[in-house]
């Protein structure tokens, strides 16, 4: 990779693979930071780059149509002298070589390459080859849900961590029968713990919504090829008659497999995805963002996966500046997310562990008003989430960031 090092620019070829959030915001990124050499996008789908968190909501409620959750046309990427080669699958990787194979027969030569390709739904094998069982991953699969629910009344989500938990919503809000699936005893358990799994439990059943908790879904019952319901393991069946798994996904690294780019484990305690340092680099002229993407946190001292949207614009800059040999920015990377549920929209900072104290901050997390932050043994604050107090909540954030204590906010002057 060759950089100019008065100003920054290079001439050289960056490939970026995967057209998803990441791997648009990089090209964004590099362009913003003067590069002046060729940016070559290749995604695997048909569909020009779209953003995935409106299929959960506004498309699969329809309240949106399919367009705006558009992130460019290829008219606006050519604009910015970036190539776009859609329908086109990366296969293999030579690091040495710095060559691309991709599935049209193409090799493609860079100077630096983008990995971004994200995650793939995890699928459930009882469901091959079953009618009316459906994942929801991308705008394919949110149009194909979109349609086959206007014909049905009982409707089964599997898994319920955020993903379950706003399809649920949004059947619900659509009048159908919805019962929620999950093996752990609340909703979005994992990443909000029990206060807030519990409100969201209560919110889920005030709206009519069954919960089936605490228990997992075994295989299918089915009429002929067509789901007709849910198999639990204490041997009841939940009738369906549209079933959404959403049981989490899994990081997008076969065609790296036999390549010199080191992968992190996928197992009950590992993150799996591209190793990459604090700045994305993961090998040779090799970087990795988004999804896809474990980095190393030098705070926590560990790698860590964040499978959200803002990780994917965070990540992209700082891999493009350090592409292009800018000096490395140290703040923090403060893991988000929300998730909008009925008319309650949840925001999350930082970490959020059952292994941290829990304390309810500002508001009442029953009325659904609240800040809550999750802190270590001394009080500083690890993560903070919350729903209807956005001033509340950027003050907690900002707390977070400056590793403020709890004790130290709540006796400082400002007032909310
Ligand atoms: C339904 C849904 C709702 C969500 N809602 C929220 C939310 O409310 N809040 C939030 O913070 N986050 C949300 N997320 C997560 C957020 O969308 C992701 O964090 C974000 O899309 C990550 O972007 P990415 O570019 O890293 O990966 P992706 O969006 O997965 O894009 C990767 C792209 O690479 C392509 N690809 C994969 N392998 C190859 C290959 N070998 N060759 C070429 N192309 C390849 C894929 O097909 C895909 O198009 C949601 C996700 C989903 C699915």
């Amino acid at each position: 990779m060759t950089t100019n090092s008065t100003d920054g620019s290079s001439t050289s070829r960056i490939v970026i693979v995967g057209a998803g959030p990441a791997g648009i915001a990089a090209a964004d990124a590099l362009r913003g930071a003067g590069h002046v050499g060729e940016i070559l996008i290749f995604g695997e789908e048909a569909h020009p780059p779209y953003d995935r968190p409106p299929l959960s909501k506004q498309i699969l409620a329809g309240t949106w149509p399919l367009e705006k959750a558009r992130l460019r046309t290829r008219e606006e990427l050519t604009a910015a002298g970036t190539k776009l080669q859609l329908s086109t699958r990366a296969t293999a990787l030579d690091v040495q070589a710095h060559r691309l194979e991709l599935d049209s027969g193409q090799s493609v030569f860079y100077d630096a390459l983008i990995i971004a390709t994200g995650v793939r739904a995890r699928r459930l094998s009882a469901a091959q080859g079953l009618r009316g069982v459906h994942l929801l991953r991308g705008l394919d699969d949110a149009v194909a849900l979109r349609t086959e629910l206007d014909g049905v009344q009982k409707i089964a989500v599997v898994g319920s961590g955020f993903l379950g938990a706003e399809v649920a919503a949004v059947c619900r809000d659509q009048g159908k029968d919805v019962t929620l699936i999950g093996s752990r005893e609340l909703p979005m358990q994992e990443q909000v713990g029990d206060e807030i799994g519990t409100m969201l439990a209560d919110l889920h059943r005030s709206h009519g919504v069954h919960l089936e908790l605490g228990v997992s879904a075994a295989a299918f019952t089915h009429t002929g090829h067509h789901v007709t319901g849910v198999s639990l393991i204490d041997g009841r069946t939940v009738p369906a008659d549209l079933v959404v798994v959403a049981i989490g996904s899994e990081p997008s690294v076969d065609w790296l497999g036999g390549s010199e780019v080191p992968l992190a484990a996928f197992d009950d305690d590992g993150a799996g995805g591209v190793r990459c340092d604090s700045t994305g680099r993961a090998a040779k002229d090799v970087w990795a963002i988004g999804d896809v993407a474990a980095w190393w946190d030098p705070d926590r001292r560990q790698y860590v996966r964040v499978e959200h949207r803002q990780a994917a614009n965070e990540h992209a800059l700082r891999s493009a500046q350090d592409i292009l040999g800018r000096p490395a920015e140290h703040a923090p990377l403060v893991p988000y997310f929300w998730s909008d549920q009925y008319d309650l929209k949840i925001q999350s900072f930082g970490q959020q562990s059952r292994q941290h104290r829990f304390q309810v901050v500002d508001g009442s997390v029953d009325e659904r008003r609240f800040v809550a932050v999750s802190t270590d043994q001394s009080g500083r604050v690890l993560g903070v989430i919350g729903a209807g107090m956005f001033k509340s909540l950027r003050r907690w954030r900002q707390a977070l960031v400056d590793g403020n204590t709890v004790e130290e906010m709540l006796t400082s002057a400002f007032v909310t």
